[in-house]
């Protein structure tokens, strides 16, 4: 068997890791991959955007299977290019990625789905958006309707601050084209819960549900990043709540993007508002796994990720996932000045073997011309802990970060403290 997996952060070798510890013996390509993926896959270096050279190189290589990573290629069409030359694909076509590449598009399908989410309106002018915010209850979330690397939603205490942000995304332009339109939403009150499913458009099978911890800082503040830890499997995620996500979210996103000519093959992600009555509203739906969430929940697949990948790579069903019973945490390392102005450039040192329990997956290194390990993004490793309790998953998360070492390191020693604080640990 021959594979090939897209992307190049920690989510890229979380895949290549599962996918060998599956396939011993197969071949496993990434494009471009990091020093991580490179080892346990052979490195191809070629952009995740380059959708020629990729095409090309599935080509040259012969490769049966390719998994997309990252939503830009996915809403640029690199499934639909390498469909149409007869290739096995993990990700949708982009028509169907619009679910995430567009706000916009995703609150509309939601909407006429009868899918539960807070009530929004989309604009492109700034004074009816200013008008809008003017009366709007507080808080409030104003979002920018493009691919933003998850930085697009700005949580806003008060109508004053909803209004700089939707100034600075129609009047100063700061998202750039992502921002030029803009969704205002209510704000949702409750916990968030990342359901991941794997699905031809029909069929499904869940991955653990997955809590990630967006902001910065501890205790859940400062501003958004693209993920500095997450957990799985998280309580609140009960077989009942699942259920429903999976027939009043799942199933109605994948039968309205059927019915209108774009039927979703791929990774759904449903990321949940969970209230405390239990009902789940949607915050918004990512056309691929997440990042942090992929080095938390492979690493409790004991079985069947590739089966399930090739059988909706075929149009097929996916066979059930073999999950066992443990926990697992994940801390992500970031470089100081993250996410605004990562310090890169560093050298990394790393304890020769990971500890008991614990995969260090690379996101953000590269090496330099003599070999030597450094740090060249703002994630730039996500330290997973398992365990047979999450109190063991998070202490191994834990330790094993802190044998990474750069300067300039920064990690929250608080992931899963929602779980923990439930579970009285
Ligand atoms: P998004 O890019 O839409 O996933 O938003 C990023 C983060 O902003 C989410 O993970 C939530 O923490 C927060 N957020 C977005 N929309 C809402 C909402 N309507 N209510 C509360 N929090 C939200």
């Amino acid at each position: 068997m021959r594979l090939l997996v897209i992307g190049s952060g920690g989510r890229e070798h979380a895949l290549c890791w599962a996918l060998r510890r599956e396939n011993p013996s197969a071949t496993i390509y990434c494009a471009p991959g990091n020093p991580g993926t490179a080892e346990v896959a052979t490195n191809i270096p070629i952009p995740a955007d380059d959708i020629d050279r990729i095409a090309d190189a599935a080509d040259m290589h012969g490769i049966d299977l390719t998994i997309i990573g990252p939503e830009v290629p996915l809403a640029m069409g690199l499934a639909d290019r390498l469909r149409a030359e007869g290739r096995l694909v993990v990700g949708p076509n982009a028509g169907a990625a619009r679910i995430e590449a567009s706000k916009a598009f995703s609150k509309e399908l939601m909407e006429a789905a009868g899918i539960p989410t807070a009530s929004s309106r989309t604009f492109t002018e700034l004074e009816p958006a200013l008008a809008w915010v003017a009366q709007h209850a507080e808080p409030l979330v104003v979002k920018a309707s493009g691919l933003a690397a998850g930085k697009g939603a700005i949580v806003c205490a008060t109508r004053a601050e909803a209004s700089a942000a939707v100034t600075s995304m129609l009047g100063d332009n700061a998202f750039g084209d992502a921002g030029s339109v803009v969704v205002i939403e209510s704000f949702l009150k409750g916990e968030e819960v990342s359901v991941l499913a794997i699905t031809n458009g029909r069929d499904v099978a869940l991955l653990p549900a997955a809590q990630d911890h967006k902001r910065i800082g501890e205790g859940d503040t400062g501003p958004n990043t693209g993920g500095m830890g997450a957990y799985a499997p998280v309580s609140i995620a009960t077989p009942t709540l699942l259920e429903r996500t999976k027939r009043e979210v799942i199933a109605p996103c994948l039968a309205e993007l059927a019915r209108r000519g774009t039927p979703f093959s791929g990774v759904l992600y449903a990321g949940l508002m969970v209230d405390e009555a239990g009902n789940p509203s949607v915050v918004e739906f990512n056309c691929r796994l997440g990042d942090p969430e992929t080095q938390v929940v492979l690493p409790l697949v004991r079985g069947g990720l590739t089966r399930a990948f090739e059988a909706i790579g075929r149009g097929d069903g996916p066979p059930p996932l073999d999950i066992g019973d443990e926990f697992a945490v994940t801390t992500v390392l970031a470089s100081e000045g993250y996410p605004d102005k990562p310090r890169k450039g560093q050298q990394v040192s790393l304890p020769a073997s990971a500890p008991e329990g614990a995969m260090i997956f690379h996101a953000g290194t590269t090496r330099d011309a003599e070999g030597v390990l450094r740090v060249s993004g703002g994630r730039v490793f996500a330290v997973t802990g398992v365990g047979r309790t999450f109190a063991e998953a998070q202490a191994r998360s834990r330790a094993a970060a802190e044998l990474v070492e750069f300067e300039g390191k920064v990690l929250r020693r608080d992931i899963g403290w929602r779980e923990a604080a439930r579970l009285g640990s």
